[in-house]
């Protein structure tokens, strides 16, 4: 085992100043190394499927930027693209022909996109939908999923209630109770609890929100039928099916889980790999529904950096090339192979792991699974383990080098430029760590 002693003042030393600045030091929550505890390594620059701390530490990325890395870090390809589109200047506030080419692309290869709205963020994609959703049906409650997230506004920034099954109690501080009050929320794998609340609530159902994988509380695996047989229930309830592939789409297949599981869904939205990096959200789905969006319809929706023309230019770049080299085949292999060896490494130490993956998305499971055949499909089969002794795996793996989502309920991800050599030494790693 290649542990070093890692110096990690600099991170420190930025980690204190940041506290002073920032709630928390960060900018977004999980940064802050709060689930692992420890000091959060501040990243001065990324290349391939390495990081370069501060301190001048290096290490194997398999965070990824939470997914949007799927060709590693400076692409030659697509860092050529955002040069070019730099030399053209980076905000225009005007129609644009970049937009127009990336909404083309994805119209032209998903049926289920008619139209398309770019924004900043998979949060402002869902927040949009759900107001289609609404202005389409006349009906103002949404249908979500415990343990699913879909960004953090406020209408799915909830969970389930102590009291009623299905209630809604707000998930953070300040989300108001009345907004909390139009979600329900049902736990996943319980289709029982489904059938009920759409027998009790169908009627009043905008929408109902699936995140296509659960895979913010870890990689949830859902039963193969769930996804058609919900979407069915749901529009049989006559209400609205959104499928949201913020982390899914153009990571498990170009299409996404709408393409493989054959759901096709009345409105998608996307994140994360669309904008190669860059702060990209989208929505889309039926032209009749997408209409109504302004300034054609009345549900009003705006962005002064929208459809950026870097943004919009890294995603194209990023879109095009997964659509001509078609990764995907190859990077479930080595998902597949990396999880096998983790399993098997750690059944000869006699430790209780699991690996639960799809495409090349992955979740090491610490401890006993409480379920028949071994998969956590809700976030109540998490072994109670999980927390304490993902963060003492986080850290052996993080002195190894290798650098792994910053908390036990976050996924992992491999992108095309990971080479077999970095996963035989995560395996190495892994090894030393247990
Ligand atoms: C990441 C994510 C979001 C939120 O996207 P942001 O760009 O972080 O606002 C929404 N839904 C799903 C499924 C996600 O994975």
């Amino acid at each position: 085992m290649s542990e070093i002693r890692q110096v990690t003042a600099e991170s420190a030393a930025l980690f204190e100043r940041a506290k002073k600045v920032s709630p928390g030091g960060v900018h977004s929550p999980v940064r802050a190394f709060k689930g692992v505890g420890g000091t959060p390594r501040f990243i001065r620059s990324a290349e391939g499927v390495r990081l370069t701390d501060v301190d001048g530490n290096r290490y194997t990325d398999y965070c990824m930027s939470w997914g949007p890395m799927i060709f590693g870090h400076q692409d030659q390809e697509i860092a050529e693209a955002v040069r070019g589109a730099l030399s053209r200047g980076w905000s225009y506030g005007t129609a644009e022909p970049y937009s127009l080419e990336l909404a083309e692309l994805i119209t032209g290869a998903l049926p289920w996109v008619e139209k398309i709205r770019f924004v900043n963020s998979g949060t402002e994609a869902v927040m949009a939908a759900l107001r289609v959703a609404r202005a389409a049906t006349g009906r103002t409650k949404v249908l979500k999923f415990d343990g699913a997230y879909h960004g953090h506004l406020d209408q799915l920034l909830v969970r389930a209630g102590s009291g009623l099954a299905e209630m809604a109690s707000p998930d953070s501080a300040g989300v108001a109770p009345s907004v909390a009050a139009d979600t329900i929320v049902v736990p996943l794998d319980d289709w029982a609890a489904y059938e009920q609340a759409l027998a009790r609530h169908g009627h009043e159902l905008a929408v109902v929100c699936f995140e296509a994988i659960p895979a913010n509380n870890g990689l949830l695996l859902q039963r193969a039928d769930f996804l058609p047989k919900a979407a069915a229930a749901a529009r049989k309830a006559g209400a609205l099916v959104l499928l949201d592939e913020v982390i899914t789409g153009f990571r498990v297949a170009f299409g996404g889980v709408a393409e493989q599981s054959g759901v096709s869904p009345d409105l998608v939205t996307y994140g994360k790999i669309i904008g190669g990096g860059f702060p990209v959200g989208a929505y889309g789905g039926k032209r009749e529904l997408m209409d109504l969006v302004a300034p054609q319809g009345p549900v009003y929706q705006a962005g002064t950096l929208s459809a950026n023309p870097v943004a919009m230019t890294a995603g194209l770049a990023t879109l095009k090339k997964l659509k001509r080299d078609n990764p995907y085949r190859k990077l479930e292999e080595k998902t597949e192979s990396l999880a096998r060896k983790f399993e098997r490494v750690a059944r000869d130490a006699g430790a209780e792991v699991s690996v639960q993956r799809h495409a090349s998305m992955f979740w090491a499971v610490l401890g006993k699974i409480g379920t028949v055949d071994g998969v956590v499909r809700s976030t109540t089969q998490t072994p109670a383990t999980q927390k304490e002794r993902y963060a003492k795996l986080f850290h052996s793996l993080l002195a190894q080098g290798q650098y792994l989502a910053p908390s036990g309920f976050e996924v992992s991800f491999l992108s095309t430029a990971h080479q077999d050599s970095d996963l035989d030494a995560l395996v190495a790693a892994f090894k030393g760590a247990l």
